[in-house]
């Protein structure tokens, strides 16, 4: 028998429960430039120091910045040009006094040279052209360590920058390549397998029955999911029979980490989810939620695999993959940090709704204006409208029994991404 009178657990509740339960999956290696949005199961350590030499930072001429003291255009100070590295040569000898070498940017810096002059601050007597056993006159003095980046200024060897736990893109794909790694060790996606439940759906193109809808979760998950690189099996739609689903969900569960389902999961006749998870023996982490919308959500885990049954209105199962399938999966991927971004905001609109005992979390729209977040919740709050979260980058927070006025500070989850 199915406990249908449940007490809904409140959100930070629920969510604590199923993040605690979840799990990264093992490591793999993959070639770095497959491995992108993959999450860093190991770091590598810098082999060297970056730079690996003291370098130029523009072209011009290696100097001892002390050398250059008063120079000015009416009394320049006259170099011995020594001789020109190129950016991947390396100086002959050592800076001797009185002499500068002709240095490109990011060619190494001869012993000696503290400082770079830039070509804007050197200038050449007629007829020459800058080779060595010329003369170059300095007309602005420098100081030491300008226009050079030391060995190490930039990152040190044998630490590690990129932090297992980090999302590798742009940034970590060029300090991971600088680090020699052609090769990363990631954790391993999770499998997902999707279903929607409903004899009313239709998927696609084709006339409508009376009674009939389209499908728009099934599209809008796997949109939610091949944002993030998550790859899914898509089981289509199963019809609201016990048997089909437990037959479907069960061996999806061979395969799959995570199985996701819409609809069927709240107490009519027809919703055949809570059956199901009793038959298939799987743990129930919770089941109803405090949250609006969203309250039917209901977890249930077997090992270390996890059907995740979201209710079958849009807008409820839109919230509830964001605040907890996408967070779960990416925890799983080897995410050191799997919660969206959270910031303060001000209310500028809001919409006609009472307080209530779940808290809710509003579909909006954030921006800055003058250098604040300002966030605009004013249009239907529906769980059943789709329309209710096309256009928007965030939810805004709103706790039980709150009613936050337009103008006051809310709590904004941005729902654009996740910083890695
Ligand atoms: P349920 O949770 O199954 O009771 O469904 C709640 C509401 O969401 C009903 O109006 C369903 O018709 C609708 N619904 C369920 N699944 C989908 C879907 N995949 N796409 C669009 N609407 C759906
Ligand atoms: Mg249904």
């Amino acid at each position: 028998m199915i406990e249908r009178e449940v007490r809904p657990i409140p959100v930070e509740e629920a969510r604590r429960r199923l993040f605690d339960w979840a799990r990264p999956r093992a490591a793999e290696r993959r070639p770095l430039l497959q491995a992108f949005g993959r999450y860093l199961a190991e770091a590598p350590v810098l082999p060297e120091d970056v730079p690996p030499f003291d370098r130029a930072l523009k072209d011009g001429f290696a100097v001892r910045a002390a050398e250059t003291e008063g120079a000015s255009p009416e009394a320049p100070v006259v170099l011995r040009i020594a001789e020109e590295v190129p950016a991947g040569g390396w100086p002959k000898a050592a800076l001797r006094p009185g002499t500068a070498v002709r240095i490109m940017t990011g060619a190494p810096l001869p012993a000696g040279a503290d400082a770079v002059v830039p070509v804007e601050d050197a200038v050449l007597p007629p007829g020459a052209s800058g080779r060595a056993g010329e003369v170059v006159h300095i007309v602005r003095p420098t100081r030491p360590g300008a226009e050079r980046q030391p060995k190490g200024g930039d990152l040190r060897q044998g630490s590690a920058p990129v932090e297992a736990g980090a999302r590798i893109g742009p940034a970590e794909a060029a300090v991971l390549a600088t680090a020699g790694a052609e090769e990363v060790a990631v954790v391993r996606l999770p499998r997902v397998a999707l279903a929607v439940t409903g004899d009313e759906l239709v998927t696609g193109a084709g006339p409508l029955r009376p009674g009939q809808i389209r499908n728009s979760n099934g599209p809008m998950l796997r949109a939610l999911f091949a944002g993030e690189g998550f790859r899914v099996e898509d089981l289509g739609r199963l019809p609201d029979a016990t048997e089909d689903v437990v037959r479907a969900i069960g061996e999806a569960l061979e395969a799959a980490d995570v199985v996701v389902t819409t609809g069927a999961v709240s107490v009519g006749d027809y919703d055949v989810v809570p059956e199901a998870m009793a038959r298939l023996r799987l743990e129930v982490l919770f089941r109803k939620v405090a949250i609006k919308p969203g309250m039917p959500l209901t977890v249930a885990v077997r090992d270390d695999r996890a059907w995740i049954a979201l209710p079958g209105n849009p807008a409820s199962s839109f919230v509830t993959t964001h605040l907890f399938v996408l967070p779960l999966l990416r925890k799983m991927a080897g995410a050191r940090r799997w919660e969206p971004l959270r910031t303060t905001g001000r209310l500028i609109g809001k919409p006609a709704e009472r307080p209530t005992w779940r808290t809710r979390f509003w579909r909006a729209e954030a921006r800055l204006k003058e250098g604040a977040v300002v966030v605009d919740a004013g249009r239907s709050q529906t769980s059943a409208s789709i329309s209710s979260f096309l256009g928007t980058n965030a939810f805004v927070e709103v706790p039980p029994e709150a009613d936050p006025a337009v103008g006051e500070t809310v709590t904004v989850w941005w729902i654009g991404g996740c910083p890695g």
